[in-house]
């Protein structure tokens, strides 16, 4: 097995900077180098997943193939990669600490006291190694979330420095993500947050070997110079990441400036020349649209990109597959009534209900799906937009009055949708919905077989409640119809509506496994079907 490199992606100054994006960047300029390369994020936050977060708080919760519920740069990293991350990609403290109390219950460190240095460190550093195991990496890459500075990282720079140590230098290095701020009043770039940052680091025992600057201005050689000197790096190492139009051209960017040249070079791997033509070609037809197209999101977490993370980038990769600028309008289904629907809804020319959890705006998702289907918008339900999709059909055209699902309302006269058999005794929250991949056998003669071009699938999802299959004979018929189910179980996985350009409700999460390299087949579909409706105006 190899011995793989270990690169560490600290941040300074301040939070959300980009790390994801530099590190999937970086990773990206590798892996097109040939190199087996990997990312994983250290979360210092005590949740033991993001699974309970609301996205409000942390963003989308994104989901593996496995069924982690993980942060949303494993999103940046395989739509950047390709790859299929895991739960092994991202570590957060709440799953160190549980991991090392149950093997203290089981006495696995039986007489001793257990403490953060050796017994939480160690977990982390096996968390950090065992992203190797069977993978055959050349390259890890760390990213450790939070700032340099914050108590809850503490352990986790802890451990990366025993890391360092016991790898040694010429195996490990450490990329300091860091803030140059403009400083309008005088004109001025200022170096000194990062000289604070860098100092902080050190006293933590971790040389920066590289600093990556985020930047409004271009960094003259004068203010690289200084950075170099009182920071205690080599000035090509001086790395100038200036704000871009779109988070896809920052491996190009990291690649002008060198960012996987000096990296490279720090552990004496030669360099060859990134073969980058497919991620040129999707930025070619990214940046030069035919048309324009507006899509609504009808959701209710509106007000942050974060929220719909996946959704949002699935629609650019799909929107460049078709040579189309997608504009996405974010409508809050809160606020969308029988008086304003028309008005918001009507120049679009696609829409999508999101995803979501309990009762906030569900009214106004309902009468989102019944305008698309009633005007012949194309129309893409994901997993509750899918179950909305359901009810307003059975409210609506079956005129199943009280139709609902019995998460929101747990004693409806008309569960048709309502809560596995599976899920029914389940009490915890955490980790104990229908997680991660599953099969779907998808019917021939329908949208979604036309878009994927093939019977068998397997999608991620993350949800509890179902469609109810006792309702099957009063809800489907030939206009409406079930155009996918699982295999062995028989649960309903996509409905469409056969008597409409384009509407589709998926039960799964197409926008988890879309990628620069796979825009998704259902949004790409999607998009094109919204492009005609565009074109027949
Ligand atoms: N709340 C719904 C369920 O749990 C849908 C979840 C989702 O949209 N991810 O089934």
């Amino acid at each position: 097995m190899n011995k793989p490199k270990y690169i560490f992606v600290t941040g300074g100054v301040t939070s959300s900077l980009g790390k994801g994006i530099v590190s999937a960047s970086l990773a990206r300029l590798l892996q097109s180098q040939g190199l087996n390369v990997s990312i994983q994020k250290l979360d210092p936050y005590i949740n033991v997943d993001p699974g309970t977060l609301n996205p409000y708080e942390h963003g989308e919760c994104y989901v593996t193939d496995d069924g982690a519920e993980t942060d949303l740069d494993l999103g940046h990293y395989e739509r950047f990669l390709s790859i299929n991350t895991s739960q092994k990609n991202n570590i957060t403290t709440g799953k160190i600490y549980q991991n090392v109390i149950e093997k203290e219950r089981k006495g696995e460190f039986l007489g001793k006291t257990v403490q953060v240095i050796p017994h939480i460190t160690n977990e982390i550093k096996e968390n950090i190694r065992n992203l190797n195991n069977k993978n055959n990496l050349d390259l890890i890459i760390t990213e450790i979330g939070g700032t340099v500075g914050d108590i809850e990282s503490l352990p986790f720079l802890e451990a990366v420095r025993q890391v360092i140590y016991e790898e040694g230098p010429e195996n490990s290095m450490v990329i300091h993500l860091t803030l140059i701020p403009y400083l309008s009043a005088t004109g001025e770039l200022k170096t000194k947050p990062t000289q604070h940052s860098v100092k902080t680091l050190m006293e933590l025992g971790l040389k920066a070997d590289v600093l990556v600057c985020r930047t409004e201005k271009v960094l003259s050689d004068e203010i690289k110079n200084k950075l170099a000197l009182f920071c205690n790096v080599r000035f090509d190492c001086v790395i100038q990441s200036i704000d871009v139009e779109t988070i896809y051209d920052v491996p190009i960017k990291m690649m002008d400036e060198g960012l996987d040249k000096v990296t490279l070079e720090k552990f004496n791997i030669k360099k060859s020349e990134p073969n980058l033509d497919k991620w040129k070609n999707f930025l070619h037809r990214l940046k030069n649209p035919t048309h324009q197209i507006n899509i609504g999101l009808v959701g209710k977490y509106v007000e942050l990109d974060d929220s719909y993370k996946s959704i949002l980038e699935s629609l650019i990769h799909a929107g460049a597959e078709n040579e189309v600028k997608v504009v996405v309008n974010s409508v809050h289904s809160e606020y969308l009534d029988k008086d304003n629907i028309s008005k918001n809804l009507s120049q679009l020319d696609g829409i999508i209900v999101a995803p979501g959890f309990g009762q906030r705006g569900l009214d106004g998702k309902i009468r989102a799906v019944e305008y698309a289907r009633v005007n012949k918008i194309p129309f893409l339900g994901i997993c509750l937009g899918m179950q909305m999709a359901v009810i307003e059909y059975a409210r609506n055209v079956k005129k199943i009055r009280y139709a609902n699902s019995t998460e929101i309302s747990e004693k409806c006269k008309d569960p048709v949708i309502d809560l596995m058999t599976s899920q029914k005794e389940i009490v915890n929250k955490g980790g104990t919905m229908r997680l991660g991949a599953w099969d779907c056998e998808i019917e021939k003669n329908t949208k979604s077989y036309e878009s994927y071009k093939k019977k068998l699938i397997s999608e991620r999802h993350r949800h509890r409640y179902e469609f109810n299959n006792n309702y099957s004979d009063r809800i489907f018929d030939d206009k409406f119809i079930v155009a996918g189910s699982n295999p062995d179980t028989k649960l309903v996985e996509i409905v469409e509506n056969t008597h409409h350009p384009w509407f589709v409700g998926v039960q799964f999460h197409p926008e988890y496994k879309s990628s620069v390299y796979n825009p998704h087949p259902i949004f790409v579909n999607f998009v094109k079907a919204s492009l005609k409706k565009y074109l027949n105006k």
